[in-house]
């Protein structure tokens, strides 16, 4: 993409109607910008790595059997009176319409999944089944002011699980532990994301959250000094000791929640009356898990911890090009190089705007491509372009073809 062409812009100045630093870097950049507290839009830059992350976690979740649906945002009140919750769940966004009907916009689906799953699922051959959305979630959070940490609306992977016993729940619960790894891992955040025992309310004695360290998160963790899992801070006091290896000896963390894991049990099967004919041609109430990642809330993350004082660092994997290409007053030369660059399905965004070198500078730094590559006069005289990446000081010449080479 050329990006004289880019209708968005970088702005000189962090915006001052904002607190978080997630999303002052993330609007200055020219990724986001924010319509009100804890509700923003993504722009083009910004949409190219929202669908990276959404994509490396739709490959993980088809990986372990995850059939992709995507549900309604507005549901009928009937279906949360049903579960309780349409009085209960303080985050509910509530609408009526002209006629004086009751709708919630969605903060969560179990109660759109289950009644679904109802008119498709009648025996056991049908189960176990996996099916999960990448979809706008609404809350009414109070404090958002933690710019995509926390959003009224936000994204969120929502995966859900239907067993005919808790002993297949454990199995399929274990395999959803390491796909949401493998995600974190791709995204950069392997090292430093932390499986994280969190109460499991009245339905199983722990949940778990994946917890990234981050001096910028709204948790706390306890993490054991000896096998490097942790403790939410929440339950710190009913587990004196670590329930993965006993060890006594924690670590007290801030850190981001980018996903959690549940079991329900039969949770919401039971106030649909979810179920199917068992093997033994009797009717059984089905065990589900239910499984989130925080879409949006991992853009803020990335952000937060990759960044230095010129701008953002993105990870390849997530990152919104792969090459920024900067012409120095050598249009000529950087047309044909990007359009080679294109040719090789490489993504890279090209700044042939008219203006200064130190603002394209700048902006390079600011927007955190992975390569800078500039064409300068001085680069044409060394026998090529100017290679440097993001992350490093250093720099190469190099000719166009070694170049493509590399990036290929
Ligand atoms: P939190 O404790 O942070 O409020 P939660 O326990 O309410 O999270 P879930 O309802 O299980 O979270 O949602 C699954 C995932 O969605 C969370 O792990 C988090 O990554 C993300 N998430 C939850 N609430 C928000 C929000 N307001 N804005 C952005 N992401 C969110
Ligand atoms: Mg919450």
């Amino acid at each position: 993409m050329k990006q004289s062409k880019l209708f968005t812009k970088t702005e000189k100045k962090f915006p001052k109607d904002e607190v978080s630093f997630n999303a002052q870097l993330l609007i200055k950049a020219g990724f986001i910008d924010k319509l009100t507290g804890g509700i923003y839009s993504f722009l083009p830059l910004g949409l190219r790595v929202l669908k990276k992350i959404e994509n490396i976690v739709r490959q993980e979740m088809n990986a372990i059997g995850g059939q992709e649906i995507l549900m309604p945002a507005l549901h009928p009140k009937n279906i949360w009176e049903k579960t309780g919750r349409w009085n209960t769940l303080d985050v509910l966004y509530k609408t009526k319409d002209l006629g004086g009907r009751e709708f919630a916009f969605g903060p969560t689906h179990e109660e759109v999944v289950v009644p679904l799953v109802q008119k498709h699922i009648h025996s056991y051959k049908d189960i176990p089944f996996y099916t999960y959305q990448i979809q706008d979630k609404f809350r009414m959070e109070l404090r958002a002011k933690s710019g995509l940490m926390r959003g009224r609306e936000f994204i969120m992977k929502d995966l859900y699980s239907f067993h005919m016993d808790e002993k297949d729940l454990d199995k399929y619960y274990e395999k959803v532990k390491e796909a949401y790894f493998k995600v974190f891992q791709r995204m950069g955040l392997g090292e430093i994301t932390i499986l994280t025992f969190a109460s499991g309310g009245s339905f199983s004695k722990y949940s778990h959250e994946f917890q990234t360290l981050s001096e910028a998160g709204e948790d706390t963790i306890y993490v054991c000094k000896k096998c490097r899992v942790a403790i939410n801070k929440e339950i710190k006091n009913e587990t004196p000791k670590c329930p993965e290896c006993g060890g006594e000896n924690f670590e007290e963390k801030k850190s981001i929640e980018v996903g959690n894991i549940f079991k329900l049990k039969d949770k919401f099967s039971k106030p649909f009356d979810l179920k199917v004919i068992n093997e033994a041609g009797e009717m059984a109430l089905i065990i589900m898990g239910c499984y989130g990642i925080g879409i949006t809330r991992l853009v803020g993350t990335i952000a937060e911890i990759y960044h230095d004082d010129k701008g953002i660092i993105w990870p390849e994997a997530v990152a919104p090009f792969k090459v920024h290409l900067l012409s120095l007053g050598q249009d000529e030369e950087a047309e044909k190089l990007y359009d080679q660059l294109l040719k090789e399905k490489i993504e890279v965004l090209y700044d042939d705007r008219d203006i200064s070198a130190g603002e394209k500078f700048a902006d390079a730094d600011l927007i955190g491509i992975p390569y800078r590559v500039v064409i300068s006069k001085k680069s044409l005289a060394s026998g090529g372009v100017e290679l440097k990446k993001r992350n490093s000081e250093k720099s190469e010449i190099l000719s166009a073809e070694k170049l493509l080479e590399k990036m290929k």
